[in-house]
C-alpha cells in the first residue's frame, strides 16, 4: 500500500478496480464505467449583505448518462472541491445502479459553509447556480435532476424548482427538475426521513442472517442492538429514530462540537431540539459530553457514520470497537481504513447501497412529477370500499365480528406515504439480497463493499453493451 493518502475519488476508483477483476468485461468498457463524463466547474459573483462582491465556487458533475436524466444532490460546504464531486458523483452512478433506479450518476457542490451565510445570501447564491446549470443545459427533468445532500434540504430544492420554472415557462414537466422539494412544491411524502430509513431496511435485513451474525457473535434482529450514530443531520437523525423505534438502544450520538454517550440509549429528538435551541449539543442532560472522536471509539454493534467522507482513517480504525459499520454517509471510510476494518472482521454495510434510500425515494418523487398525479389518488378509496364488501361478507359468513382494530387495519387503503415506504423497503430488502447473494456465490470476493461495486459493474456494463457499443 502506497503511503500517499487517496484522494476521495482515487478510493471509488480503487474500489472499482477491486471489485472489477472479478468481472469478465472488456477493459475499454470499464474504463467508460468509470469516467467521470462531464464536468463543469464554474464561478459566478453574488452580491453579499454587506455589499461586498464575492466569487463562488461550484461544480456539477455528470459521472455517467448510461441512464438519463442523471441523478445527485448537491453539497454545501466549506471543504467541496471537484475530486470530491467527482467521487460523489461516480457512487451515485453505482447506487442507482444497485437498487435499480433507472438514473446516471451526478453531483453538484457550492463551496460554501452555510452556517455563516444569511438566508438570503443562500437564496441568492442558490438561485444564481440554477441559472448556470439551466444556461449549459445541465439541469432538468430529462437531463440531470439534483437533490438534497450535505448542507442542503427542501428549502434550497423549493428555490431551485422556483428558478428553473421562471426560466422555463410553460414546460410542462418542469416540477421534474429537481427532488426532495417541500409537498407543496411537488414533493413526495416520504423523502425527507428516505435515506435514514433506507439504512435502517437494509441494516435489519443484514441482522437477519444468522451466518454472518453468528460470525460476528451477535444474535439477529436489531432489538437491543446497541448503536452508535455519527452526524445529527437529516440522514443521522432519522437512523437514529428508526432504530430506537425498533427497540435497538442509541448509545451515542456524535456532531462536530462534541458527542452525547448514554448506555441506557438517548432520544434523538430530545437531542435535536436542545441543540436546535443551544447551538451546541453541550449542556445537554440526557448522557455525558465526551469528545467527537471518542465517541467513534466506544465499544458497541453497531457504528453508523451519518456527517462526511473520511471519518475513519488509518488512525483511528485500529480503534474501532463495532462489530458492524452501516455507512450512512458517502465514503466514511478511508481505502486503508476499509482494509484494517476487514482484516480485523468488522462487517462494513457499504454506502452506495446502505445510504441508497433518499434517491430511491426521489425517483418516486420525479415519477409523481412526470404523472402530475399524488400516489394512492385514484386507488384509495376503491381498495377502501372493496376491502369493506369483502369484511362484510366475511363476518356474515363467519357470524363472528372483527375487531375495531383489525376493521381499521384491514379497510384502509394506501396513501402516498404508505406506498412510499414499502416500495423502498422492498427496494433496500432486493438489493441487500442481491449483494449478499454475489458475496456468497464467490468465497474469493472479500468483502461486501467489493459485492456491491461487482453488482454495480454489472448491471451498468449490461446496459452499455445492450446499446452494441461494448463487446
Ligand atoms: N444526496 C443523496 C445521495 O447522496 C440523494 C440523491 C438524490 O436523491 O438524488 O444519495
Amino acid at each position: 500500500m502506497s503511503n500517499k493518502p487517496y484522494s476521495f475519488f482515487e478510493s471509488v476508483e480503487q474500489s472499482f478496480d477491486k471489485a472489477a477483476q472479478y468481472t469478465k468485461w472488456d477493459k475499454g468498457l470499464l474504463a467508460q464505467i468509470k469516467a467521470c463524463n462531464s464536468i463543469y466547474n464554474m464561478r459566478f459573483p453574488v452580491k453579499m449583505d454587506d455589499g461586498t462582491i464575492e466569487v463562488i465556487e461550484a461544480y456539477r458533475v455528470q459521472h455517467s448518462q448510461h441512464r438519463t436524466p442523471c441523478k445527485g444532490g448537491i453539497r454545501f460546504s466549506d471543504e467541496v472541491n471537484q475530486d470530491e464531486v467527482m467521487a460523489l458523483a461516480s457512487l451515485m452512478t453505482y447506487k442507482c445502479a444497485i437498487v435499480n433506479v433507472p438514473f446516471g450518476g451526478a453531483k453538484g457542490g457550492i463551496k460554501i459553509n452555510p452556517r455563516k451565510r444569511s438566508t438570503y445570501e443562500l437564496e441568492k447564491i442558490t438561485r444564481r447556480y440554477t441559472a448556470e446549470l439551466v444556461k449549459k443545459n445541465f439541469i432538468g427533468p430529462g437531463i440531470d435532476v439534483p437533490a438534497p445532500d450535505y448542507g442542503t434540504g427542501e428549502r434550497e430544492m423549493a428555490w431551485i424548482v422556483d428558478t428553473y420554472q421562471s426560466l422555463k415557462p410553460g414546460e410542462i414537466d418542469a416540477l421534474g427538475c429537481v427532488t426532495g422539494k417541500p409537498i407543496s412544491q411537488g414533493g413526495v411524502n416520504g423523502r425527507k426521513e428516505a435515506t435514514g430509513l433506507g439504512v435502517f431496511f437494509g441494516v435489519r435485513e443484514v441482522c437477519k442472517m444468522p451466518e454472518l451474525m453468528d460470525k460476528l457473535g451477535l444474535s439477529t434482529g436489531v432489538e437491543g442492538k446497541r448503536i452508535i450514530v455519527q452526524g445529527l443531520g437529516n440522514v443521522g437523525y432519522h437512523c437514529a429514530k428508526f432504530f430506537r423505534e425498533n427497540g435497538a438502544i442509541v448509545i451515542a450520538i456524535a456532531e462536530f462540537e462534541g458527542a452525547v454517550y448514554n448506555e441506557t440509549g438517548i432520544n434523538e429528538e430530545e437531542l435535536f431540539q436542545y441543540r436546535k435551541a443551544n447551538g451546541s449539543l453541550h449542556g445537554f442532560e440526557g448522557g455525558e459530553i465526551i469528545a467527537s472522536g471518542a465517541a467513534l471509539e466506544l465499544d458497541c454493534d453497531i457504528l453508523i457514520p451519518a456527517a462526511l467522507e473520511n471519518v475513519i482513517d488509518k488512525h483511528n480504525a485500529p480503534n474501532i470497537k463495532a462489530k458492524i459499520i452501516g455507512e450512512a454517509a458517502n465514503g466514511p471510510l478511508t481505502p486503508e481504513a476499509d482494509e484494517i476494518l476487514i482484516a480485523k472482521g468488522v462487517l462494513v454495510i457499504p454506502d452506495m447501497y446502505l445510504n441508497a434510500g433518499g434517491v430511491t425515494v426521489s425517483y418516486f418523487e420525479w415519477l409523481k412529477n412526470l404523472s402530475h398525479v399524488r400516489y394512492g389518488r385514484l386507488e384509495k378509496r376503491f381498495t377502501e370500499n372493496m376491502n369493506h364488501h369483502i369484511l362484510t361478507e366475511m363476518e356474515q359468513l363467519t357470524g363472528k365480528q372483527a375487531t375495531p382494530k383489525a376493521k381499521k387495519l384491514i379497510e384502509h387503503g394506501a396513501d402516498e406515504i404508505d406506498l412510499v415506504h414499502s416500495g423502498l423497503e422492498e427496494t433496500m430488502i432486493s438489493a441487500t439480497n442481491e449483494i449478499i447473494d454475489i458475496w456468497k456465490s464467490d468465497a474469493s470476493i472479500p468483502d461486501m463493499r467489493t459485492a456491491a461495486y461487482i453488482c454495480a459493474i454489472n448491471k451498468v456494463a449490461k446496459s452499455y453493451t445492450e446499446l452494441g457499443i461494448f463487446p
